[in-house]
């Protein structure tokens, strides 16, 4: 994104202020003067800072306000060791408020609305954030948190709610469950709003079906507030966000090099009115992509793309940057081919070989013409060469946890 000349202003008075705290990003931009920063190039020279910084500074080290100005922390939930603590301002709380309204607004909802909020409450940012938002537009929000599928159903009737907040596999259970019962002709949504993660279009569309909902992605992360920084509107071309409150940049996770716009990359978000933990080039390790061009819906706030993974399942090969979601969407498209797949990088002879192992129902004869698609969809979609190899269903090993599908014996 070109930076405008007040977006760069509002950063300097950010870096000031945090430099003046004394706090970790006051070490990380040591020896860096304010007023040497005039213009994108200057502040593209920035370090980035990581999560991993954030918690070094456990408990209260992001701080840059007086004890007193804090109202509230949240804390992300980190999956090992030491939490991020984020300490918020009452303007901070306002601000988080007023985005997740506009999210609200570009969704299409009013204080008509009844909002049933199933994601969390506590220590992390779900359930409040939504709540939050409800309430600054004047919707009537319904706390539920998660979990207890017989009273969020009876919720749903008696209190006619029309709008399902939700993670996208809590939609699902919802819908199926409703199906099952057969109670559709007593639920009430119109519009279902989605925390944004990877979820499949055959999810987004069952759910969708089954609900008889129109569905919107929301993205956010604790660290920048909590979701509400994001969503699509009705022409479902990305997510917009509010660049009057955030500055995104997208990097090349490996080299860290600015991309242009269209380009996908890794999200770094820089805030511009958080008070009490202002973030400076924070990576968010968020595969996506800034979308070039108008929104047929005549916003003028920029769009993302939905998160199409996280960087630390990419890997770059022959110089191609590929992660797992883009393989995930590849073979979606290829008659034949499951879901299931395992990619094994070597380096031989002096260049990268890729062998793509995806199971199929396929017969013996059918599989070489199977395995010559593949290598042309690998060559067009993606841009690498790859060795296809096809093999019989449940031939690859499954795990309980999240599978590992990249291998990359190069290093
Ligand atoms: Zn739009």
């Amino acid at each position: 994104m070109t930076m405008t000349k007040e977006t760069l202003e509002q950063i300097k008075v950010q870096i000031r202020r945090v430099l003046k705290a004394e706090g970790f990003y006051a070490k990380l931009l040591e020896g860096v003067e304010v007023d040497t920063i005039n213009s994108q190039k200057d502040f593209e020279k920035l370090p980035f800072s990581e999560k991993d910084d954030l918690r070094n500074a456990y408990p209260l080290g992001l701080s840059v306000v007086p004890e007193e100005d804090i109202v509230r922390i949240h804390s992300s939930s980190g999956t090992t060791g030491t939490p991020v603590i984020i300490p918020y301002t009452q303007k901070d709380v306002d601000d988080w408020a007023e985005l997740f309204k506009r999210c609200y607004e570009i969704a299409g909802l009013t204080n008509k609305d009844r909002i049933h909020i199933t994601p969390g409450y506590g220590l992390w940012t779900a359930g409040i954030g939504f709540q939050l938002g409800a309430e600054k537009l004047g919707a009537m929000a319904i706390p539920m948190g998660p979990g207890n599928t017989d009273k969020q159903i009876k919720f749903l009737e008696d209190m006619k709610s029309t709008v399902l907040c939700a993670t996208s596999s809590y939609a699902l259970l919802l819908a199926e469950e409703i199906q099952k019962r057969n109670l559709k002709d007593h639920i009430y949504l119109k519009k279902g709003i989605i925390g944004s993660e990877r979820w499949g279009e055959k999810m987004r569309n069952r759910i969708a079906k089954e609900l008889g909902v129109e569905l919107y992605d929301i993205y956010g992360l604790t660290e920048v507030y909590g979701p509400g920084i994001a969503i699509n509107c009705d022409y479902n071309t990305g997510m917009h966000y509010f660049d009057d409150f955030l500055y995104f940049e997208i990097i090349d996770p490996k080299t860290g090099k600015v991309l242009p716009e269209g380009e996908l990359g890794e999200l770094v978000i820089t805030t511009l009115q958080k008070e009490g933990a202002p973030l400076i080039r924070y990576r968010t390790h968020d595969l996506t992509r800034i979308i070039p061009g108008t929104c047929p819906c005549g916003r003028s706030y920029p769009k993302i793309d939905v998160i199409l993974g996280r960087t630390d399942d990419m890997v770059k090969v022959k110089g191609v940057n590929i992660f797992p979601g883009q393989i995930d969407d590849l073979l979606k498209e290829i008659e034949g081919a499951s879901s299931e797949y395992q990619v094994f990088i070597e380096h031989a002879d002096g260049k990268d070989r890729m062998t793509v192992f995806v199971e199929t129902e396929l017969g013996e004869e059918e599989r070489i013409t199977f395995e010559t698609t593949l290598k042309e969809h690998f060559k067009t979609r993606i841009g690498v060469g790859i060795v296809p190899k096809a093999v019989v269903l449940g031939e690859l090993p499954r795990s309980e946890k999240k599978t590992t599908r990249i291998f990359d014996y190069r290093y």
